[in-house]
């Protein structure tokens, strides 16, 4: 784990399609045709950055799986959905989902600098997805100056980061400047994807008098580079504390050492872990889908080996639009009018402890 073996020379530009796979020597030149007919129907986007964290020798390369197109993402599985945490049955106005009373997801485009292959809203995102136009932007903010109950603005997509800064950065001042916004926050995998986005300007154009947090998405221990940890580093310096947030992926993350160095990794580059996403119900990703109680069972050993402020919660976004909670693992169960606890070492223990 860590470092990879192969280095090849880096690609120039982002890998588009199953033919730019092939060129960059990523996939073999006989999985063409199959691949493209996964690309024309999920797109595909890797950056240089994340090319050449890819070991192509490795039939099983925890980054090749999060990033290359599988023929098993045309099967859908009949519990998939093309909405699966219900954002449409949420969404009031264009570019604004409203679920939680005090907080929203504003969308101000539709692309990332990547395209995940287990992606939650891969039906919507994508290079073909049009941004909000301005009188869109505009009606968006209203929405969120007309609601008073709204205390925080979540930035998402898409990917937010890939507005030019002075956009970014106008955007961030119009929240700003709404007296109700107090935090606002920005979801974004251009950190990893491509951490030269993160340039002082980037990071001076989320300075505001307002807390704004960034919530990265970092799924491997080996996405966590040193250019990751310089961009958290300039994001830090600009008053912006730095979460992440990961998806338990089967064949990625799926196991307690690497979850940990991941863990581990974040926290020493200064990232809090934030949350650890049971994977969504997205159509042609039963492959990475991870069982709920291997997922308790994951964090449970996770309890005593590794510190507090590295774990995250592990929740679901209970399909259909009903929101996000924590499941497990539960350590304190009542019976018979007492409380029984586990340890960390697995013991139990009852509480209050008898007396005598
Ligand atoms: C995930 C999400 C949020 C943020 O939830 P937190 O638990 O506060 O991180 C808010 N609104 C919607 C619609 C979401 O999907
Ligand atoms: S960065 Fe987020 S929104 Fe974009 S493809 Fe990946 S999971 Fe989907």
């Amino acid at each position: 784990m860590g470092k990879v073996k192969t280095r090849r020379p880096k690609a120039a530009r982002t890998l588009r399609s199953a033919d730019d796979l092939a060129a960059a020597g990523l996939v073999a030149a006989t999985r063409r045709a199959e691949l493209a007919r996964v690309a024309a129907r999920y797109a595909v986007a890797v950056t240089p950055d994340l090319a050449g964290l890819i070991d192509p020798a490795d039939p099983a390369d925890p980054i090749a799986r999060q990033f290359l197109p599988d023929p098993r993402e045309l099967r859908r599985a009949p519990d998939e959905r093309d909405d699966p945490i219900g954002d449409a049955a949420n969404s009031p106005i264009k570019g604004i989902v409203h679920r939680y009373p005090d907080r929203v997801l504003l969308t101000p485009v539709h692309v990332c600098p990547v395209y995940c292959r287990f992606c939650f809203r891969r039906e919507k995102v994508g290079p073909g997805g049009a941004a909000l136009t301005r009188a869109e932007t505009a009606s968006a903010l209203d929405y969120i100056r007309a609601h008073t109950e709204i205390f925080e603005v979540i930035l998402t997509g898409g990917d937010p980061l890939v507005l030019a800064p002075g956009k970014l950065g106008a955007l961030v001042a119009a929240l700003g400047a709404i007296p109700h916004v107090r935090a606002i926050r920005l979801h974004t995998r251009a950190p990893v994807a491509r951490p030269g986005v993160v340039t002082p300007a980037l990071a001076r154009a989320l300075r505001s008098e307002k807390a704004v947090y960034v919530v990265l998405h970092c799924n491997h221990p080996r996405e966590v580079t040193k250019a990751l940890a310089a961009a958290v580093l300039r994001l830090v310096k600009a008053g912006v504390p730095v979460l992440s947030q990961s998806v338990l992926l089967k064949g990625v993350n799926d196991d307690a050492d690497t979850l940990q160095a991941l863990f581990r990794a974040l926290l020493a580059a200064r990232v809090k872990p934030y949350y650890l996403h049971h994977p969504d119900l997205a159509p042609g990703t039963a492959h990475f889908r991870v069982d709920l109680a291997a997922g308790q069972a994951l964090m449970r050993g996770l309890r005593g080996r590794l510190s507090g402020l590295a774990q995250p919660a592990y929740v679901l976004d209970v399909p259909g639009g009903h929101g996000k909670v924590p499941v497990g693992p539960v350590y304190a169960e009542a019976k018979d009018g007492a409380w029984t606890i586990e340890d960390p070492r697995g013991k139990r223990h009852r509480y209050p402890p008898e007396r005598g």
